[in-house]
């Protein structure tokens, strides 16, 4: 690697305003790695954040490189990170194809003290993300994965992508994390109380990756019967091809959220409702759709909307009380749920998920302004040069 060579990124400087930037190649001390960007996933978040959506201005920090769904090869390791960076244990080398998880966490505030190492990952008052807060002013400045390069800093997880998992699908590990980590522990899905288990019936609503990635979660956790309940007909195509939806319902032929409600129910064993719903939309009003579709005493998990979209009206007796619900909140996932994701990712393969066609569009660092404007892809991705 030539040093005086230049590192192209495409750097968010404000709210909807993107310029490709060069940087210098960076030097990599005993505690840090250089990974050359192979793919970077582009998330609904970076399309959020572009658009400068609320809380943007807490969660990501302009002048920044987005990406956070990152995969590449390392290309330059210290000798400490070898071992330090490698999660999953063992030792990390050039030539290694990685993605690894964005966010490392402070040590230091009350979440992070005293909270569960697992837990206090995701709700750290200060952690660092990349493709979010850490500025493209900073060397060595390549913090986020539109770019050729990427920088890795002591802390960060780093995984290895098992040899024969295409680079369509390594880059979809975040994604599926975020369907993994939902319990605030270790486990895939809740199984306390009357949570998921093997044979119940899941509906997930949101046709986008993240719902994409619930219904084959829940597929390979053994559920009974998946619902999909979405409203763009060329994702819901994709849906179906995937193999793991029982009954798609698409909103535009059903639009009464009650007539929909009834007909999950009519499809579910005693008409008695869903045993679990998964919020994926991030459409608010979704949350009291779901919680319409939910069986008494059933477990609703929203994470859909991490950005603020607005309110919603909640019938704190019909939807909550009544229903004697499970009511889970998610904010991200954290850094152990790659490892569970990476392995579901390759059980759905082994059983013939087509998980590589959730990627459907590829764009150039030139290119990544117009695709965080754009609505035409189910997983876009970033491929640097
Ligand atoms: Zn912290």
């Amino acid at each position: 690697m030539a040093k005086e060579r230049k590192v192209k990124a495409a750097v968010m400087t404000a709210v909807n305003e993107m310029e490709v930037r060069h940087f210098p190649y960076p030097e990599v001390p005993d505690d840090g790695a250089v990974v050359r960007m192979k793919m970077c996933g582009i998330c609904g978040t970076d399309k959020h954040i572009f658009a400068g959506m609320p809380p943007s201005d807490l969660i990501a920090r302009p002048p920044i490189i987005l990406g956070h769904e990152n995969l590449g090869v390392i290309e330059e390791i210290g000798e400490k990170a070898r071992t330090a960076m490698a999660a999953q244990g063992g030792e990390l080398k050039e030539g290694d194809r990685v993605t690894w998880y964005a966010g490392i966490p402070c040590g230091e505030c009350w979440n992070c003290r005293f909270l569960p190492s697992n837990h206090a990952a995701t709700l750290c008052l200060f952690a660092k993300g990349y493709g979010q807060n850490m500025s493209a002013d900073q060397p060595p400045h390549l913090f986020g994965g539109y770019a050729e390069y990427c920088y890795l800093v002591p802390g960060v997880w780093v995984y290895k992508i098992p040899d024969d998992m295409p680079d369509e699908v390594a880059v979809l590990t975040d994604i599926f994390a975020a369907t993994v980590g939902v319990r605030k522990g270790m486990m895939p899905y809740p199984v306390l109380k009357e949570g998921f288990g093997p044979g119940d019936t899941v509906a997930v609503l949101g046709d986008g990756p993240i719902g994409m990635a619930a219904g084959i979660t829940a597929w390979l956790a053994g559920a009974y019967r998946i619902f999909l309940v979405g409203g763009v007909k060329r994702r819901l195509a994709l849906a179906e091809e995937l193999g793991v939806f029982d009954h798609i319902i698409d909103i535009n032929d059903m639009p009464d959220p009650l007539e929909r409600s009834f007909h999950v129910s009519s499809l579910t064993p005693g008409n008695a409702g869903v045993d679990m719903v998964v919020e994926c939309a991030g459409v608010p009003d979704a949350v009291p759709q779901g919680l319409g579709l939910l069986r008494r005493g059933g477990t609703f998990i929203e994470l859909g909307n991490f950005f603020d979209s607005g309110d919603t009206v909640i019938n704190p007796f019909a939807h909550l009380c009544f229903k004697d619900v499970i009511l889970i909140g998610q904010w991200s996932c954290p850094p152990q749920s790659f490892d569970n994701a990476l392995k579901l990712m390759e059980m759905a393969l082994k059983r013939g998920v087509p998980l590589h066609k959730l990627v459907t569009h590829r764009y150039t660092l030139e290119e990544a302004a117009q695709a965080l404007r754009s609505d035409e892809y189910m997983k876009g991705v970033i491929v640097p040069g």
